[in-house]
Protein backbone atom coordinates (compact mmCIF):
# COMPACT_ATOMS: atom_id res chain seq x y z
CA UNK A 1 0.00 0.00 0.00
CA UNK A 2 2.47 2.49 1.17
CA UNK A 3 4.80 1.60 -2.24
CA UNK A 4 2.18 2.11 -4.63
CA UNK A 5 1.41 5.53 -3.12
CA UNK A 6 4.70 6.44 -3.07
CA UNK A 7 5.53 5.12 -6.78
CA UNK A 8 2.37 7.51 -7.73
CA UNK A 9 3.91 10.02 -5.81
CA UNK A 10 7.43 10.09 -8.14
CA UNK A 11 5.24 10.30 -10.85
CA UNK A 12 3.95 13.27 -10.41
CA UNK A 13 5.97 16.38 -11.46
CA UNK A 14 5.46 19.23 -9.46
CA UNK A 15 3.54 21.84 -11.44
CA UNK A 16 3.95 25.57 -12.12
CA UNK A 17 2.45 28.53 -13.30
CA UNK A 18 4.01 31.66 -14.95
CA UNK A 19 2.44 34.70 -16.21
CA UNK A 20 4.07 37.99 -17.28
CA UNK A 21 2.37 41.12 -19.14
CA UNK A 22 2.88 44.53 -18.32
CA UNK A 23 0.99 44.80 -15.26
CA UNK A 24 3.44 42.62 -13.36
CA UNK A 25 3.47 39.07 -12.92
CA UNK A 26 1.86 35.79 -11.24
CA UNK A 27 3.76 32.78 -10.01
CA UNK A 28 2.19 29.32 -8.44
CA UNK A 29 5.20 26.97 -7.79
CA UNK A 30 4.40 23.90 -6.10
CA UNK A 31 7.68 23.07 -4.63
CA UNK A 32 9.47 18.91 -4.58
CA UNK A 33 7.49 18.34 -0.69
CA UNK A 34 4.06 19.35 -2.32
CA UNK A 35 3.89 22.47 -0.77
CA UNK A 36 2.79 25.83 -3.14
CA UNK A 37 3.63 29.06 -3.19
CA UNK A 38 1.37 31.58 -4.44
CA UNK A 39 2.82 35.56 -5.16
CA UNK A 40 1.77 38.61 -7.27
CA UNK A 41 3.98 40.96 -8.16
CA UNK A 42 3.55 44.30 -9.67
CA UNK A 43 5.45 45.69 -12.44
CA UNK A 44 7.55 48.41 -10.11
CA UNK A 45 8.33 44.72 -8.62
CA UNK A 46 6.08 44.92 -5.21
CA UNK A 47 5.45 41.51 -4.47
CA UNK A 48 2.27 39.96 -2.48
CA UNK A 49 2.63 36.42 -0.94
CA UNK A 50 -1.17 35.05 -0.78
CA UNK A 51 0.44 31.43 0.70
CA UNK A 52 1.58 33.42 3.63
CA UNK A 53 -1.56 34.82 4.27
CA UNK A 54 -2.98 31.47 5.84
CA UNK A 55 -3.29 30.92 9.57
CA UNK A 56 -0.42 29.82 11.72
CA UNK A 57 0.12 25.64 11.38
CA UNK A 58 -1.98 25.64 7.73
CA UNK A 59 -0.29 25.40 4.20
CA UNK A 60 -1.25 25.38 0.67
CA UNK A 61 -0.82 21.97 -0.93
CA UNK A 62 -0.84 20.72 -4.75
CA UNK A 63 -0.80 16.82 -6.02
CA UNK A 64 2.59 15.88 -4.90
CA UNK A 65 1.59 16.14 -1.11
CA UNK A 66 -1.88 14.75 -1.84
CA UNK A 67 -0.49 11.31 -3.21
CA UNK A 68 2.43 11.34 -0.99
CA UNK A 69 0.15 11.22 1.97
CA UNK A 70 -2.70 8.76 2.78
CA UNK A 71 -4.71 10.92 4.47
CA UNK A 72 -5.88 12.84 1.44
CA UNK A 73 -6.34 9.99 -0.48
CA UNK A 74 -8.94 10.50 -2.99
CA UNK A 75 -8.14 14.66 -2.99
CA UNK A 76 -5.40 14.34 -5.97
CA UNK A 77 -6.24 15.70 -9.32
CA UNK A 78 -9.02 17.78 -7.83
CA UNK A 79 -10.77 19.59 -10.50
CA UNK A 80 -11.28 22.58 -7.30
CA UNK A 81 -9.41 23.95 -4.59
CA UNK A 82 -10.48 23.00 -1.39
CA UNK A 83 -10.28 24.19 2.07
CA UNK A 84 -9.77 21.05 4.11
CA UNK A 85 -10.09 22.36 7.53
CA UNK A 86 -9.54 18.47 9.32
CA UNK A 87 -5.68 18.56 7.92
CA UNK A 88 -5.18 22.11 7.87
CA UNK A 89 -4.54 22.59 4.43
CA UNK A 90 -5.70 24.18 1.03
CA UNK A 91 -5.72 22.13 -1.70
CA UNK A 92 -4.47 23.99 -4.80
CA UNK A 93 -6.27 22.27 -7.25
CA UNK A 94 -3.76 22.47 -10.79
CA UNK A 95 -6.38 22.02 -13.42
CA UNK A 96 -8.47 25.08 -11.94
CA UNK A 97 -4.69 26.90 -11.94
CA UNK A 98 -4.47 26.20 -15.61
CA UNK A 99 -8.00 26.93 -16.78
CA UNK A 100 -8.36 30.08 -14.28
CA UNK A 101 -4.57 31.99 -14.62
CA UNK A 102 -4.44 35.34 -12.77
CA UNK A 103 -7.85 34.96 -11.80
CA UNK A 104 -7.05 32.04 -9.38
CA UNK A 105 -6.40 34.64 -7.09
CA UNK A 106 -9.84 35.15 -6.41
CA UNK A 107 -10.51 31.81 -6.07
CA UNK A 108 -7.36 30.91 -3.73
CA UNK A 109 -8.86 33.97 -1.48
CA UNK A 110 -12.29 32.41 -1.67
CA UNK A 111 -11.00 29.26 0.14
CA UNK A 112 -8.64 31.30 2.31
CA UNK A 113 -11.85 33.07 3.63
CA UNK A 114 -13.14 29.48 4.61
CA UNK A 115 -10.07 28.83 6.58
CA UNK A 116 -10.12 32.28 8.16
CA UNK A 117 -14.16 32.03 8.83
CA UNK A 118 -13.27 28.28 10.44
CA UNK A 119 -10.57 29.83 12.52
CA UNK A 120 -12.40 32.76 13.76
CA UNK A 121 -15.90 30.57 14.55
CA UNK A 122 -15.01 26.90 15.12
CA UNK A 123 -18.39 25.98 16.41
CA UNK A 124 -20.06 27.14 12.72
CA UNK A 125 -18.36 23.61 11.76
CA UNK A 126 -20.12 22.17 14.42
CA UNK A 127 -23.41 23.00 14.20
CA UNK A 128 -23.68 22.27 10.29
CA UNK A 129 -22.38 18.97 11.14
CA UNK A 130 -25.27 18.26 13.96
CA UNK A 131 -27.95 19.57 11.49
CA UNK A 132 -26.10 16.95 9.00
CA UNK A 133 -26.52 13.84 11.64
CA UNK A 134 -29.72 15.32 12.68
CA UNK A 135 -30.98 14.87 8.92
CA UNK A 136 -29.25 11.55 8.47
CA UNK A 137 -30.88 10.12 11.66
CA UNK A 138 -34.38 11.39 10.80
CA UNK A 139 -35.01 11.72 7.25
CA UNK A 140 -38.25 13.29 7.92
CA UNK A 141 -36.69 16.23 9.68
CA UNK A 142 -37.01 18.61 6.40
CA UNK A 143 -35.83 21.36 9.00
CA UNK A 144 -32.43 19.72 9.87
CA UNK A 145 -32.18 19.17 6.15
CA UNK A 146 -32.80 23.42 5.64
CA UNK A 147 -30.82 24.80 7.96
CA UNK A 148 -27.89 22.79 7.31
CA UNK A 149 -28.58 24.37 3.60
CA UNK A 150 -28.76 27.64 5.16
CA UNK A 151 -25.77 27.30 6.98
CA UNK A 152 -23.42 26.36 4.03
CA UNK A 153 -24.71 29.34 2.08
CA UNK A 154 -23.89 31.55 4.89
CA UNK A 155 -20.73 29.93 5.19
CA UNK A 156 -20.23 30.44 0.80
CA UNK A 157 -21.21 34.08 0.86
CA UNK A 158 -18.96 34.95 4.01
CA UNK A 159 -15.89 33.61 2.07
CA UNK A 160 -16.99 35.55 -0.93
CA UNK A 161 -16.85 38.39 0.89
CA UNK A 162 -13.31 37.43 2.47
CA UNK A 163 -12.22 37.18 -0.59
CA UNK A 164 -13.61 40.55 -2.67
CA UNK A 165 -12.82 42.44 0.35
CA UNK A 166 -8.55 40.82 0.08
CA UNK A 167 -8.74 41.36 -3.66
CA UNK A 168 -9.87 44.76 -4.15
CA UNK A 169 -7.05 45.47 -0.83
CA UNK A 170 -4.44 43.70 -2.80
CA UNK A 171 -4.88 45.02 -6.16
CA UNK A 172 -5.49 48.23 -4.93
CA UNK A 173 -2.19 48.32 -2.90
CA UNK A 174 -0.37 46.92 -6.02
CA UNK A 175 -1.93 49.79 -8.35
CA UNK A 176 -2.80 46.84 -10.38
CA UNK A 177 -6.29 48.09 -12.24
CA UNK A 178 -9.06 45.92 -11.51
CA UNK A 179 -10.56 46.11 -15.12
CA UNK A 180 -6.78 44.10 -15.90
CA UNK A 181 -8.63 41.30 -14.26
CA UNK A 182 -12.62 41.61 -14.82
CA UNK A 183 -13.51 43.62 -16.91
CA UNK A 184 -16.62 44.37 -14.97
CA UNK A 185 -18.51 43.66 -12.08
CA UNK A 186 -20.74 41.46 -14.43
CA UNK A 187 -17.79 39.33 -15.75
CA UNK A 188 -16.52 38.68 -12.03
CA UNK A 189 -19.97 38.06 -10.72
CA UNK A 190 -19.82 35.22 -13.77
CA UNK A 191 -16.96 34.05 -12.97
CA UNK A 192 -18.04 33.23 -9.58
CA UNK A 193 -21.52 31.89 -11.22
CA UNK A 194 -19.52 29.20 -13.30
CA UNK A 195 -16.60 28.59 -11.12
CA UNK A 196 -18.02 28.71 -7.50
CA UNK A 197 -21.88 28.32 -7.64
CA UNK A 198 -21.72 25.59 -10.09
CA UNK A 199 -18.53 23.65 -10.24
CA UNK A 200 -17.65 24.38 -7.01
CA UNK A 201 -20.61 21.90 -6.13
CA UNK A 202 -17.84 19.82 -6.00
CA UNK A 203 -16.36 21.04 -2.36
CA UNK A 204 -19.63 21.06 -0.76
CA UNK A 205 -19.29 17.52 -1.64
CA UNK A 206 -16.29 16.19 -0.28
CA UNK A 207 -16.93 18.35 2.53
CA UNK A 208 -20.46 17.25 3.61
CA UNK A 209 -22.53 15.22 1.18
CA UNK A 210 -24.43 15.17 -2.39
CA UNK A 211 -27.81 16.63 -1.15
CA UNK A 212 -26.65 19.35 0.02
CA UNK A 213 -26.18 22.56 -2.56
CA UNK A 214 -27.23 26.11 -1.78
CA UNK A 215 -31.05 26.60 -3.45
CA UNK A 216 -31.28 28.14 -7.17
CA UNK A 217 -32.46 31.05 -5.14
CA UNK A 218 -29.61 31.63 -2.59
CA UNK A 219 -27.58 31.37 -5.49
CA UNK A 220 -29.07 34.24 -7.38
CA UNK A 221 -29.08 36.27 -4.09
CA UNK A 222 -25.15 35.44 -3.54
CA UNK A 223 -24.48 36.51 -7.18
CA UNK A 224 -26.52 39.55 -6.77
CA UNK A 225 -24.36 40.18 -3.83
CA UNK A 226 -20.98 39.43 -4.71
CA UNK A 227 -21.62 42.42 -7.80
CA UNK A 228 -23.06 44.81 -5.14
CA UNK A 229 -19.16 44.09 -3.20
CA UNK A 230 -17.10 44.23 -5.95
CA UNK A 231 -18.66 47.13 -7.57
CA UNK A 232 -19.03 49.64 -4.75
CA UNK A 233 -16.85 52.38 -3.88
CA UNK A 234 -15.55 51.36 -0.63
CA UNK A 235 -14.63 47.85 0.80
CA UNK A 236 -17.46 45.42 1.53
ZN1 LIG B 1 -16.60 27.92 -1.01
Amino acid sequence: MKESIKSKEEQIPPFQLNIKDEIGSFHIVENNSGSVRIEIINKEGKKIVLSDLLPEGYEAIGNRRIMSDAKFLGLGNVDTSIADIENKVLVVSESEVKNEGRRYFLTFLHELGHIKRHEANPLFKKERDSEYTQWTRHPKDVEAFKRAEALIAQDERDAWAFAIREYRKIIGELGIPKERIFKSANELMEFVRQTSLGLKANEIRKHVVGQFSISEEGKKRLAAEIFRMYSREELP
